[in-house]
């Protein structure tokens, strides 16, 4: 059941900072996350505070250099279907296109997808674990088939976001608005590893929000993709997904970015695959050997160790589905 709280509804992004600055206050933008954390007592609100009537937050607008800007509020769905999205920023609509049904799709928001909670069982469930203060993770020697095999450090989680490996690839910004101004901060940066800290998922201090995506202009030659595998087709989180954004010269690699989702707590850049396309053809070889180079390094737990070669043949197909014929 959904404890008690007070509900609010600013008009201004002003008023929304100040509601969100009181003591457990959280933001709601789609609510398809929060709802659930809510009424599985994941964590607790005093008031949720909602977007939905702060004007401006739901556009896609053309930046000057040819680059897209995304309010926070619009809903994944739309990025999925934006003919712009699709045609210069392909990972971020393949990715948008993955995200849970076409329901929560419908319903679920950008910036609510890139700042939604872990989906680690232990950490939804009864359990008091590291990431909710307590003193161990339960995963390292638990259930942990869907846990991290790179990054861990403490906590295992996976970082649950689709879009936020693409929108790493396209070198999105997230502009992020507060009581103390507003600063613009690579997405790349937005994620907090728990190495730093195993209690809190991201860059955001008390009262800060994203207000909006910022996708530079692509450069010519750039081509990508995002796809995951999950354990139901209908919908699911990855247990392994890569997002890519390669700039090609013919078939040479000139610039290479490669983002693993269900690998680590965070979306994870996987450099030593990048290091291993760059100045290269594209083609099968080179695309085998920046797939092994991408887990190197990696440390499954007990019931994960699946996912090394899940992950390798996935990078390598993607990689090859982008050679050019
Ligand atoms: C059954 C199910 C399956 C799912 N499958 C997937 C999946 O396959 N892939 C995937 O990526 N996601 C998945 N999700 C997660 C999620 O619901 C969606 O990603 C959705 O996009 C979240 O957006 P929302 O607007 O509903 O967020 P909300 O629920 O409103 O918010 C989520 C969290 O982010 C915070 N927040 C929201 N907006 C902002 C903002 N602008 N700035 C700062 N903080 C903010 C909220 O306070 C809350 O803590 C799934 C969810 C469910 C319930």
């Amino acid at each position: 059941m959904l404890p008690n709280f007070a509900y609010v509804r600013p008009t201004s992004l002003d008023e929304t900072i100040e509601q969100l600055s009181k003591p457990e206050a959280r933001l709601h933008a789609g609510g398809t996350d929060l709802l659930g954390c809510l009424r599985d007592q994941v964590f607790a609100a005093s008031s949720v505070v909602s977007l939905s009537s702060v004007p401006g937050l739901d556009a896609i607008e053309e930046t000057a250099d040819g680059g897209l800007r995304l309010g926070a509020l619009v809903r994944v769905a739309r990025v999925a279907a934006d003919p712009r999205v699709r045609s210069r920023f392909r990972a971020l609509a393949d990715a948008a296109a993955v995200v849970a049904s076409p329901q929560l799709r419908a319903q679920g928001t950008i910036g609510g997808n890139l700042c939604q909670k872990p989906r680690c069982w232990y950490y939804r469930g009864e359990f008091h674990c590291l990431r909710k203060g307590g003193e161990q993770c339960f995963a390292v020697r638990g259930e942990n088939h869907f846990h991290c095999v790179l990054g861990g450090d403490g906590c295992y989680i996976v970082h649950p976001s689709d879009t936020a490996p693409a929108l790493i690839a396209l070198e999105a910004l997230a502009r992020i608005s507060g009581p103390a101004g507003s600063r613009v901060v690579a997405i790349e940066k937005f994620h907090v590893p728990p190495s730093v800290d195993p209690r809190r998922e991201t860059v955001l201090e008390p009262g800060e929000l994203v207000s909006e995506i910022v996708l530079p202009a692509p450069a010519a030659g750039t081509v990508g993709s995002y796809r995951k595998v999950r354990a139901r087709g209908s919908w699911d989180f990855a247990l392994a997904g890569v997002a890519l954004a390669l700039v090609l010269d013919g078939s040479r690699v000139k610039q290479a970015r490669v983002v693993l989702s269900g690998a680590a707590p965070m979306p994870w850049r996987a450099r030593g695959a990048e290091d291993a396309l760059v100045g290269r053809r594209l083609d099968a070889r080179s695309a085998a050997a920046a797939a092994e180079a991408a887990v190197a390094g990696a440390e499954p737990l007990e019931h994960n160790g699946y996912k090394l070669p899940l992950f390798k043949g996935l990078i390598a197909e993607q990689l090859e589905a982008l050679a050019p014929r």
